[in-house]
């Protein structure tokens, strides 16, 4: 079946937000993985709160670069790396667990603007050797 371009633009705007915030992620954490020790290089982008909350995935205080291994832990012990991000985080905790009560409608666009801002704001500091 064939989407609506409505639905595809959606998908489009949804992967550069994707792009976007993985990098200001990864540039945030050094591109490495987050927990202490830790050397593995293999990085991805991971989400504190599941994606299923729409608000919160490019949300940076929702958004960690972990190794896939802890990436993986993370998943399969969701309570004991909760209580982690809790104890390392503690600031980033309690705003999320505000931010999911409270629902927000982002907007995509707006969202997207301010991102693509960002980056060029980071880029032209390089650039410039600041
Ligand atoms: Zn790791």
């Amino acid at each position: 079946m064939k989407r609506s371009k409505k639905a595809r633009q959606k998908e489009y705007l949804e992967l550069e937000l994707d792009a976007l915030a993985r990098i200001r992620c990864f540039e945030r954490d050094g591109y490495k993985c987050v927990v202490a020790g830790c050397n593995r290089t293999n990085i991805q982008w991971c989400h504190v709160e599941s994606r299923i909350y729409k608000s919160l995935q490019w949300d940076f205080d929702n958004n960690l670069t972990m190794c896939a291994g802890h990436h993986l832990w993370w998943h399969k012990n969701l309570r004991e790396s909760g209580q982690w991000f809790a104890a390392t985080y503690p600031e980033r905790d309690a705003y999320l667990t505000i931010r999911k009560r409270m629902k927000t409608k982002i907007d995509r666009k707006e969202l997207l603007v301010a991102l693509r801002a960002e980056r060029n704001d980071r880029e032209f500091l390089v650039q410039e050797g600041l």
